[in-house]
């Protein structure tokens, strides 16, 4: 029997766990049921795999976005470990035949949409399905009145109780107290475990500037600090007008948002990741999954909607606990806006009601049916057609969501599909003449039961891996074979879709519940203004000020945020502070002097100072503090 370290060297090649994935692991093993909270990319998708590699039968993983799951089944395909995925949007007969294949221990890994929990194909397997754990993957989204409710979440309840006995490993970024309970409870936890890393980051240095223009502090805040960075911005065309304007002024950057191709998203991230572009400019899009420890700053040039996600994006910075600075920017009107913007946030019923209407006319969908379809929705096109705001169209759409009425998903990811469209008969008399296709030809019919008559999902990579050719190749006489007319091929895609839960309602009848409306609109501007709040008058250091949101004990300040310094700097007048400033400044240069030399020239008796004004020109990036004792100019 391997350890949980032999699988991790194993499989991932690893040499070591990080903090906590240890502990959590054993907890699992332990039967117990587990909440772990750990930083985004702070490893944990390792605590449910590890574990669930270790013991016999099949861990059903529920995770909330389709393209996230894509990748972490394509990456343990890769790694040799049988995984797959059965999510909104795919054909029937496809889950038919995942689910099949998982009665038959087929699959390591199945993971699942949360909404495909309630269907009749996935209840009628569900027993005969040998699973041994199940990993609920941002966890957080089953709060109602958290930040990022996704009404299907609660369904996992029911799975519960359908499958007693297995444990759940929960698994989110950050959880206020409040959260965490409902996450308990609506997951019915039994003999648990929490698991949470200190909120703190001791060399991360938050701060926030209310500025006339933002784009001016961005350069100055980039210029002044070394190394590589992120610019966080709410639309996806200011990503590329801000990183015209840097590049205007010979900074390497470049953009990123969820509208950009696969392929593009990849290269850019790479490119980042290695170092060859040094600023990323991007939507709340970017960050998912990256992995680089040596951020050194994380701007926001627009305001998040939480201090969730704003701590979330910040902590992207200086993961390798070397110094890193989060900067807030803001103008007054921004502030005024994010004041207002529940508003926007939370149209009124009848403008949800009228949009409803629009829709179905949009659809040509009338009153009475529609349950369980699925239509192509171009959001950008209704708006125009129907002259109608898109943030509160996209508002609108996530209320009908909640109110059980559709489902909507931007980016809903269909697999690559093929069937063989001509006879056994003349497919030989193909293969013989074209004799290149054969290798391909034989891996689908190898790797795909059925798909002579179905439609069937296939991976190009996969596939690409039986007879040697890279993913492109494998698509190319793809092309070729449909062009041919020996199969039908839809390539993968990702298209917005609307999929109708129950039939289309006349609009005034529209069910919705005003109370729980009203109350999650309540719960969402409290949120946003604790970020104002946190902004632009925390009152305590920043630090403090975010663990005591996510219910922490520890106390101290961080000494290294803007609130802090300013703290500092208070306890010095001016004047004796300019004092010191020019003694200091007087006697370093661009070599490095002994800092104990220096405050011995300036007066014992001001030691405590001394140390202050080295501290702050440092957090000024105007002084460098080695590790041997010296400073320099910077
Ligand atoms: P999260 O889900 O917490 O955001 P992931 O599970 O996606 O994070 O992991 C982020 C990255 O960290 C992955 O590339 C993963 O391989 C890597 N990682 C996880 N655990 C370790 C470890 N013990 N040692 C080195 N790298 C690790
Ligand atoms: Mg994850």
């Amino acid at each position: 029997m391997s350890t949980p370290l032999q699988i991790l060297e194993k499989y991932w090649g690893h040499a070591q766990f990080r903090p906590l994935q240890s502990d959590i692991i054993d907890a699992v093993l332990a039967q117990k049921d587990v909440l772990a909270l750990l930083p985004t990319g702070g490893g944990k998708s390792i605590c449910f795999q590890v574990p669930a590699l270790m013991q016999d039968g099949m861990c059903l993983v529920i995770s909330p976005l389709i393209a996230l799951m894509q990748d972490q089944v394509n990456n343990l395909q890769e790694k040799g470990i049988d995984a797959a995925v059965i999510h909104s949007g795919m054909p029937f007969g496809a889950v038919k035949e995942t689910l099949q294949a998982c009665t038959s221990g087929a699959y390591k890994f199945l993971y699942l949409s949360p909404e495909r929990i309630e269907s009749n194909l996935f209840k009628e397997y569900l027993p005969a399905l040998d699973i041994s754990l199940i990993a609920v993957d941002e966890a957080h989204c089953i709060a109602q009145w958290g930040y990022d409710f996704r009404p299907p979440y609660l369904r996992i309840a029911d799975l519960r109780k359908e499958l007693r006995g297995v444990p759940v490993i929960a698994l989110t970024a950050s959880a206020t107290k409040e959260v965490e309970a409902t996450i308990i409870e609506k997951l019915s936890f039994k003999e648990h475990a929490i698991f949470r890393q200190p909120y703190k980051r001791p060399a991360l240095s938050y701060s926030y500037f209310e500025v006339e223009s933002k784009i001016n502090k961005t350069l100055e805040i980039i210029k002044s600090v070394q190394g590589g960075g992120i610019v966080y911005c709410n639309t996806r065309k200011q990503t590329k007008d801000i990183t015209e304007l840097l590049m205007l002024q010979k900074i390497s950057a470049d953009y990123y948002h969820a509208g950009l191709s696969a392929e593009e998203r990849q290269l850019k991230q790479k490119k980042w990741m290695t170092g060859e572009t040094r600023i990323m400019v991007c939507t709340s899009a970017f960050g998912m999954g990256i992995d680089k420890d040596d951020v050194r700053t994380v701007i926001h040039y627009d305001m998040p909607d939480c201090l969730e996600n704003y701590y979330q994006e910040a902590g992207r910075a200086g993961r390798d606990g070397k110094k890193a600075y989060a900067v807030l920017l803001a103008t007054s009107a921004d502030i005024t806006k994010a004041r207002n913007l529940h508003e926007t946030r939370f149209p009124s019923i009848d403008t949800i009601k009228n949009i409803y209407q629009a829709i179905a006319n949009y659809l040509q969908l009338p009153v009475g049916i529609g349950e369980g379809s699925y239509y192509d929705f171009n959001v950008l096109e209704f708006c125009n057609n129907f002259k109608l705001d898109l943030a509160i169209v996209t508002q609108t759409l996530k209320v009908l969501e909640l109110e059980g009425h559709i489902q909507f998903s931007e980016n809903i990811f269909l697999p690559t599909q093929v069937c063989f469209t001509c006879s056994k008969k003349s497919l030989e008399t193909f293969e013989e003449a074209y004799p290149v296709f054969e290798p391909l030809i034989k891996a689908l019919l190898r790797s795909y039961q059925g798909i002579f008559d179905n439609r069937i999902s296939v991976f190009e990579k996969r596939l690409g891996g039986i007879c040697k050719l890279d993913a492109m190749g494998v698509q190319k006489q793809l092309q070729q074979l449909a062009a041919m007319g020996i199969i039908e091929y839809l390539p993968q895609k990702e298209t917005p879709q609307i999929h109708f839960l129950v039939n289309r309602a006349p609009a005034a009848f529209l069910h919705i519940d005003k109370d729980q409306y009203l109350k999650r609109k309540k719960a969402f501007t409290d949120r946003i203004n604790t970020l104002i709040h946190f902004a632009t008058n925390p009152g305590c250091c920043r630090s403090v000020f975010i663990g005591n949101y996510f219910g922490d004990i520890d106390k101290d300040p961080c000494g290294i945020c803007d609130y802090c310094l300013s703290q500092k700097k208070n306890k010095i007048d001016d004047a004796g502070f300019a004092a010191i400033e020019k003694a200091l400044l007087a006697q370093v240069g661009k070599t490095p002097v002994p800092t104990a030399h220096i405050i011995a020239t300036i007066g014992d008796d001001k030691k405590e100072n001394t140390w202050e004004v080295i501290r702050f020109l440092e957090s000024e990036n105007r002084l460098i503090m080695n590790e041997d004792g010296t400073i320099q100019l910077a």
